[in-house]
């Protein structure tokens, strides 16, 4: 008997297909990939996607069970975002249903229907009069009848509380007939003709040269990397390469590493078109979500925006991807599907035959290399485009300096100048809470994590102890928990403690902390940049919340506290990311008419990276660090991938990691010379994070292709250990965090 065989991705982590029976009644030739199909899977039901159809399985016949509904009459995923995951899948060795769950909408994973909400609509019935008899008496009924009178188009029902319409009184109408209810889909509003809302800015040359070079690349694959320093007008070429895409009948998506911290770039796209603006961030309920989802899968949306996994919004007209601030860590995810979301809008754009345009003041290296070889057009853009002046770094050697709550009395004193001459000031420093450490000065307790292998930073203003790596908190102690003495000393300096010195020291002036604990209320980051906006002098003190896309016309001078940690860690994209911060954080300096000083203090005045860094700018930095990483034959020179396990017990992991490695060794015996080293199995760095114990496994390969031939042969091994089933473990492909 020659039977049809449905193969789902079912939400499940293992790397395999799953073989069902076509539903009763429904005949499973006729079904396409990407349709939602409700199955039993063991005592419980779940939804799968459909991947193919086939003619027989390796399953039993008596053990095939048939799957128990059909949810939908066509894909609700377009085959190009169906390729995408099953892309995605592959190249981060992830379970294809698991891939999907990340890559859906929620409503979509849980049978929702995908179709754009349905709405209720209420209306006047016809002839139904004001004066009619049945309501004489009841004055909210006709006050409700005399609303919707108004509206002749009917009123929506989640409107009814706006229009002070009480729902009894209009179910007591409905009743007698006076009104009806109409379900439709709420309309999507029509294209636009005109679709600039304000007047574009005159592009200046390199605007210019970048935007003609992208635009020459429209209707096809191309890749860019846009490299201009900050304030040289980038969004202003997104914005005129956007306009050009939807006049071309097309719609665009931008990437963005993060909406709430980023409410200007997305005003300027909003403020910019009359268009359609989907956007899709983590503060969207499920419905506001799939509706996005749906509005650009149906061309009902010109603008797609979003964080991370916006990238996976299906396009009816796909016609531009722009990934903004393209070095940020953000793009890259952490957790679960650990897919980086500038490198896979890179495939996305070749699979749908569109322009790709990377843009940064302080590109990845991995993009400048891409750059390099050709892979990516680079658009460079040199010159700031409203006439400012760029900022210049200066290093402070704070060696044998007395350092006052992390400041120097050399970097006091230019800030006193800078507030008596009328401007701003803004104090970086990475650390958030008072202390990172609490000392007791007696008997040399350290405020250690009970969880973790980390010290509990000291939170003054809530009076906690509290870890960031595993949020353990515990009441701020008044005597050592080890010898009762009560000399206890929180040491080094966070955001906090920076704050409380400054405003003893500058007690005439504002003093405004920004970190996650002082803006977690909604409206408080508002207020913040609002008193910023207004331009008193005033001194801004934060982390790196403070560089990411805020203009601070008014700051003139910024100081970094310590960018030691960058230049002397065992992560070697450390200095990387420590470049990219101050720069990002010295491009919110003197953007308008002032010019803008960068004083950065340090121990490591003459650290080569941060003098190229610092008299060459980030450009010369970066090759300084790619000649490094070619020859310490590190990313973007090899390729990297990163087994992680954790248990409760000590030594399981790396039990595990061994037996993992062993199989490794194997298949490198059998296929040598592939260019592929293991390193390891060692204990991560931190070696206990809340409360498991964690290992590491890192495999080196200097081509991508041998990797992927070792990654998809060891999986299947590792997913068959037995003690793979005592730890919790994970494999992170391209690993940006060897952490
Ligand atoms: P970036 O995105 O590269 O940091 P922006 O696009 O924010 O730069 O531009 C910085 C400032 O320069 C903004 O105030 C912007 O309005 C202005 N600007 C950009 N392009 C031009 C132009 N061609 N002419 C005049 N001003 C411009
Ligand atoms: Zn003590
Ligand atoms: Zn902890």
């Amino acid at each position: 008997m020659s039977d049809v065989i449905l193969r789902l991705a079912l939400p499940s982590p293992l790397r395999r297909l799953f073989d069902y029976r076509a539903p009763a009644g429904v005949a499973g030739r006729t079904l396409t990939p990407g349709m939602r199909v409700r199955v039993p899977f063991g005592r419980r039901e779940m939804i799968g996607v459909l991947v193919e159809v086939g003619d027989h399985s390796e399953v039993p016949q008596d053990k095939l069970k048939p799957a128990r509904a059909l949810l939908d009459e066509v894909s609700p995923l377009p085959p190009a975002l169906f390729k995408l995951c099953l892309w995605t899948a592959q190249y981060y060795q992830h379970s294809l249903g698991d891939t999907l769950s990340w890559a859906l909408p929620n409503l979509l994973r849980q049978g929702e229907l995908a179709e754009a909400r349905q709405e209720r609509y209420w209306h006047a019935a016809d002839g139904a009069s004001l004066s009619d008899p049945r309501i004489a008496r009841a004055p909210r009924q006709r006050e409700a009848l005399q609303t919707l009178a108004q509206h002749p188009h009917g009123v929506a029902h989640s409107l009814l509380s706006k229009l002070q319409l009480n729902k009894d009184s209009l179910d007591l109408l409905l009743a007698k007939g006076l009104v009806s209810v109409e379900v439709r889909r709420q309309l999507p509003a029509p294209r636009h003709e005109h679709w600039l809302a304000q007047p574009e800015l005159t592009l200046n040359d390199e605007q210019q040269a970048a935007f003609a070079a992208v635009r020459s690349g429209f209707g096809a694959f191309h890749a860019f990397l846009l490299a201009g320093v900050t304030g040289s007008g980038k969004t202003e070429v997104y914005l005129q390469l956007i306009r050009e895409a939807l006049q071309a009948g097309k719609q665009a998506l931008i990437l963005i590493p993060e909406i709430n911290l980023g409410p200007q770039t997305v005003a300027r796209f909003e403020q910019r078109f009359n268009a359609r603006v989907a956007l899709l961030h983590s503060g969207l309920s499920d419905r506001e979500r799939l509706d996005a989802w749906l509005a650009a899968r149906d061309g009902e949306a010109d603008i797609i925006i979003g964080t991370r996994s916006a990238l996976f919004t299906p396009m009816k007209h796909p016609g531009l991807i722009i990934i903004d601030e393209e070095h940020d860590g953000s793009y890259k995810q952490q957790e679960g599907l650990r897919y980086h979301a500038r490198d896979l809008a890179v495939v996305r754009a070749h699979q749908e035959q569109v322009p790709i345009l990377l843009g940064s003041a302080t590109p990845s290296l991995e993009s400048l290399h891409n750059a390099h070889t050709g892979r990516y057009g680079l658009l460079r853009m040199h010159q700031r485009a409203g006439g400012a002046q760029p900022p210049r770094l200066l290093r402070l050697d704070v060696r044998s300096l007395p350092l006052d709550s992390g400041i120097s009395g050399p970097l006091q004193q230019a800030i006193r100048q800078t507030l008596e001459a009328g401007q701003q000031v803004l104090v970086f420093l990475n650390r958030r809470g008072f202390a990172p450490t609490l000392l007791c000065h007696d008997c040399g307790w350290l405020s250690g994590c009970p969880r973790c292998d980390a010290r509990m930073t000291v939170h003054q203003r809530s009076g906690l102890l509290r870890c960031h790596h595993c949020g353990h908190e515990e009441r701020l102690p008044q005597q050592c928990p080890q010898c009762d003495h009560v000399d206890l000393r929180p040491i080094g300096a966070g955001t906090e403690r920076a704050e409380d010195r400054l405003k003893l020291l500058f007690p005439d002036y504002p003093v405004l902390r920004v970190d996650r604990d002082s803006t977690s209320r909604k409206d408080a980051m508002h207020t913040l940049f609002t008193t910023i906006q207004r331009g008193q002098p005033s001194i801004l003190v934060g982390t790196q919340m403070l560089a990411k896309g805020h203009h601070f016309p008014k700051v003139t001078l910024v100081a970094v506290l310590n960018a030691d940690g960058g230049l002397f860690s065992g992560d070697f994209r450390a200095s990387e990311h420590m470049a990219q911060l101050i720069m990002q954080v010295a491009g919110r300096a003197g953007r308008a008419e002032e010019p803008g000083k960068v004083i950065i203090q340090t121990h490591l005045a003459e650290h080569p990276l941060l003098v190229q860094l610092t008299e060459q700018g980030y450009f010369a930095f970066a090759e300084q660090a790619l000649s490094e990483r070619r020859s310490a034959g590190l990313p973007p020179f090899s390729h990297l991938a990163l087994l992680r396990a954790e248990a409760h017990k000590p030594g399981q992991a790396e039990a595990f990691l061994d037996l993992a490695c062993s199989a490794a060794e194997a298949w490198l015996a059998a296929f040598p010379q592939t260019g592929i080293e293991l390193l390891g199995p060692v204990p991560a760095p931190m070696e206990r994070r809340a409360g498991r114990f964690r290992a590491q496994l890192l495999v080196q390969a200097s081509g991508r292709a041998a990797l992927h031939r070792l990654l998809s042969a060891w999986l299947v091994q590792l997913e068959q250990l037995p003690s793979g089933r005592q730890v919790r473990w994970s494999l992170d492909v391209d690993p940006v965090d060897l952490y």
